[in-house]
């Protein structure tokens, strides 16, 4: 792209050099004809590239498209994010959604237990979610169990969850809408994931990402969303994860989309903690445009 860019500014600036030339030529001529000459030094042509008037123009082609933003060392960052991830043993590597189900269990009921764990997650340590999905576990977790259950026994189980109130109501409500619309399995499009009670963007992406096998959007939670700005990943500073998330897949290569999670929720549990970051055991310390220096 960059080249065929390139090739037509090259052709507009030949012919409009070649419309200068020709001017020049027509000076020249003048001086042949014994016009006298005011001074020998050699003017400077300007040469004016008018917006509008260029080949693209002229032959109804679109602007050239610019380079696609990036953030400056941002692979040099990641490389060193990934040396600093290498041992695997965060919190999320130990604890996290993807050790949480029972993975002998029919894959509708893990699908199932994928998108409980998550929504026990929310605002909630890994080591907390990933108790409250043993004892689960252990009472039996379908979407017949959970129905069958009572409130106050379901609370009794998850608690000490974050918003464990809440979480009972939403875990029933969307047990049911899963039995009676999805045959009790769980939706496999983001769109009808956050329809969801309880289920957000990041859920959702997470949720196509570890039961479906589908990478659909990069799943962004405050860890992602604050280590990013911290390293200026984002053209500008973005107050909620959705906007982090939007600025994020603009650039980053799609390939990258499912691992940059859980890279970086490791990173932020054990490195660039959300209050004293540790940055003199960073090895971005360097080149991170926040890192503290002593
Ligand atoms: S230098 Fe500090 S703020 Fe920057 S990424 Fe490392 S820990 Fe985070």
């Amino acid at each position: 792209m960059c080249a065929a860019v390139s090739a037509g500014g090259g052709r507009a600036a030949a012919r409009r050099l070649g419309r200068a030339g020709g001017a020049a030529g027509a000076s020249r001529a003048q001086g042949t004809a014994g016009v006298p000459r005011r001074s020998k030094r050699r003017k400077s042509i300007a040469i004016a590239y008018e917006s509008g008037q260029g080949d693209g123009a002229e032959q109804g082609m679109s602007e050239p498209q610019r380079p696609r933003w990036e953030p400056r060392a941002w692979r040099q960052q990641l490389e060193r994010i990934r040396e600093m991830r290498r041992k695997r043993d965060a919190p999320v590597d130990e604890m996290g959604v993807e050790k949480c189900y029972d993975s002998s269990a029919p894959p509708q009921v893990m699908r199932y237990q994928v998108l409980l764990s998550l929504m026990l997650s929310s605002q909630t340590k890994d080591q907390v979610t990933s108790a409250a999905m043993l004892r689960l576990r252990q009472h039996g977790l379908t979407v017949d169990r959970i129905l069958q259950m009572d409130d106050a026994t379901l609370g009794q189980i998850i608690y000490p969850v974050g918003f464990w109130r809440n979480k009972v109501k939403y875990i029933k409500q969307t047990t049911a809408i899963l039995k009676q619309k999805y045959g009790g399995d769980i939706p496999r499009t983001v769109e009808e994931l956050v329809q969801l009670p309880g289920v957000g963007p990041k859920m959702a992406h997470l949720a196509m990402n570890i039961a479906w096998d589908s990478v659909s959007g990069i799943a962004v939670d405050t860890h992602v969303h604050r280590i990013t700005n911290r390293l200026k990943w984002v053209k500008k500073e973005t107050r909620y994860p959705e906007e982090t998330r939007a600025a994020l897949e603009d650039w980053l290569p799609r390939d990258l989309w499912r691992e940059i999670n859980w890279l970086l929720v490791g990173f932020g549990q054990q490195t660039c903690l959300p209050v004293n970051p540790r940055c003199n055991e960073c090895l971005n310390q360097d080149i991170c445009p926040a890192a503290k220096r002593r």
